[in-house]
């Protein structure tokens, strides 16, 4: 017997109807390419996609055609995540950040229909465009009197323009119903291995995982807040923040590619934002702009910090010096991304201080609609006892059962996803990232967490940032090493940086050497790339061996 209840699909078109109908005059506000402030509502945002939807028809986009863009957080983009979707098509968000080859490797996969790119990547794609087989379409997210002036032999010589396509069309349309299992959007992880994959989410998974983050026990989201995703929305969908705002109400501010301390610290405090989210490296960047500047926060009271492990350091400096409540979380592309948030449970009310650090040093419990667990090298379950770690598999409704195209086989082992990640889970049901497993340091068999080691390196006042990683040694295999950057004028030696690490670690995990360095490279989304380092590193020697 079925129950009697209206069947209606989860379409992410609803998500802006609801916004429309019930938050129609909250806004959006969006720091332009062009350099200004753009300010509208959701009921604008709205009535824009509708139109959008219908240009996109009339450009032959048609149900389950991939739709690109390489483009910043904005309101166009905005729109562009809910004309694709709505209509039944799907949005593939390319990581402008990634090199020319990546940017035509992936958009060839994916098949892309129309290329959406924002004035920024408007070189890029003059680079790239010949070899884009698929795209019959590119459109310049911009309006008439922004449009590039090129060349008639330029392969953006017949691009479109955006405000264009929106001023020729009406909003007299209505959001097609479908199946909630169609895909929505498509976003490839970075691939630090082997070719870039497929991660193909339905309206389903993005909906599901839309109500789940924002539950109080996840992101705790409100249609009160002012909410500023620093998180690329190229970058599995900004955390899901596009959907999971539209879905409470929340105002949404969108920075552009104005990501530097001052420009973002100049947004938090103009739109009064309360609430944001991003990797620790941007974080970085604007605690020391603000240091510097001796500026606080007037309205900021929490932030989401993932990607990476998030030092401890940064979460007491956001805590104690700023007041705003730091929000660990951890998840990847395959997961939507969201798979735990670390925070407190009823028995840590009225627990000293060290104990919450402890629990929100550590990556979080699973919100509801995720399941985890560590297995050893023969998949036997380990316990969740905060000691034993291993494997870290998942499982979930927003989780990728196989890559766009079957890409690489079947990536589940027994139904579970492998993260990749190294993970201990306690009796809370806590888990902590030890090390991604290509990254662990194994040492005389047994295993040294990268992450630990980083952790201690950057709480030192003198070091700005620090990578950790396994050298050969013809004895124990591989032994850490910490490659660090100093702050300006800082006198900190390696002698100093070892000394620091007395009495934090057991003896054997002691770094052998310190190497100081201007610069370490990271990934398209902002991460240390410990690949690339290591490949930098690979005439260095261990002293002493
Ligand atoms: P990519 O790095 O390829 O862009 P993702 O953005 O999906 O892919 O990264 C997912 C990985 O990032 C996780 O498997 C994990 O290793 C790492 N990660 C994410 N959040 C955290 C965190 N809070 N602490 C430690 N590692 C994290």
């Amino acid at each position: 017997m079925n129950g009697l209840m209206m069947d209606m699909p989860l379409l992410i078109s609803d998500l802006i109807r609801h916004a429309d109908r019930h938050h129609g005059d909250t806004e959006i506000v969006s720091k332009r390419v062009e350099g200004d402030f753009h300010r509208y509502t959701y009921r604008d945002a709205h009535t824009r996609s509708r139109r959008l939807a219908k240009a996109l028809a009339k450009l032959g986009v048609k149900m389950n055609d991939r739709v690109a863009t390489l483009a910043w957080n904005g309101y166009r983009h905005f729109e562009i995540y809910y004309a694709v979707a709505g209509s039944g098509a799907v949005i593939h968000t390319i990581n402008p950040r990634l090199f020319p080859e990546q940017v035509i490797y992936i958009a060839n996969h994916a098949e892309d229909k129309v290329l959406f790119v924002d004035l920024t990547f408007v070189p890029l794609v003059e680079k790239v465009a010949a070899s884009l087989k698929s795209v019959k379409h590119i459109v310049v997210m911009t309006d008439r009197a922004h449009m590039p002036t090129v060349t008639p032999a330029s392969p953006m010589a017949n691009a479109l323009c955006y405000e264009d396509l929106i001023e020729a069309e009406d909003d007299k349309f209505e959001w097609p119903t479908f199946d909630e299992k169609t895909a929505s959007c498509l976003c490839y992880t970075s691939g630090t291995t082997g070719n870039p994959k497929g991660v193909l989410y339905s309206h389903r998974s993005t909906m599901l995982h839309a109500y789940a983050a924002a539950l109080p026990d996840a992101l705790n989201l409100s249609a009160a807040d002012a909410i500023l995703p620093v998180v690329p929305m190229f970058h599995v969908n900004a955390w899901g923040l596009p959907y999971s705002c539209a879905l409470m109400g929340a105002k949404l501010v969108f920075p552009g590619q104005h990501l530097d301390g001052k420009s973002l610290h100049d947004m938090f405090e103009q739109e009064k934002v309360t609430m944001s989210a991003g990797v620790p490296t941007v974080w970085l960047g604007l605690l020391n702009y603000m240091k510097e500047a001796k500026l606080k926060f007037s309205t900021l009271k929490s932030t989401v910090i993932g990607g990476s492990a998030c030092p401890p350091a940064m979460i007491r400096t956001f805590q104690e010096e700023y007041g705003v409540k730091v929000l660990h979380a951890w998840g990847m592309t395959e997961m939507s991304p969201l798979g735990t948030v670390a925070t407190f449970k009823g028995k840590h009310t009225g627990a000293d201080k060290e104990t919450k650090y402890a629990v929100q040093y550590k990556q979080g419990r699973v919100i509801f609609g995720v399941d985890m667990k560590i297995v050893d090298a023969e998949g036997k379950t380990l316990p969740n006892d905060g000691k034993a770690f291993g494997d870290l598999l998942v499982k979930g409704p927003w989780i990728t059962n196989s890559y766009f195209k079957g890409e690489g086989g079947d990536p589940l082992r027994d139904g579970w996803f492998p993260t990749g990640d190294v993970a201990t889970i306690d009796p809370d049901g806590y888990m902590q990232i030890t090390d991604r497993s290509k990254d662990v340091i194994k040492s005389g068999g047994e295993w040294i967490s990268s992450i630990d080691l980083e952790n201690i390196a950057v709480a030192h006042p003198d070091i700005v940032e620090a990578a950790v990683i396994g050298v050969r040694h013809p004895k124990w295999d591989e032994r850490p090493i910490v490659v660090a950057i100093k702050k300006p004028g800082a006198k900190v030696t390696k002698e100093d940086l070892l000394k620091f690490y007395e009495g934090k670690i057991a003896k054997w995990w002691m770094p052998d050497d310190v190497v100081f360095v201007d610069q370490l490279p990271h990934t398209a989304t902002g991460k240390l790339s410990k690949l690339t380092l290591r490949g930098e590193m690979k005439d260095y020697k261990l002293p002493n061996t």
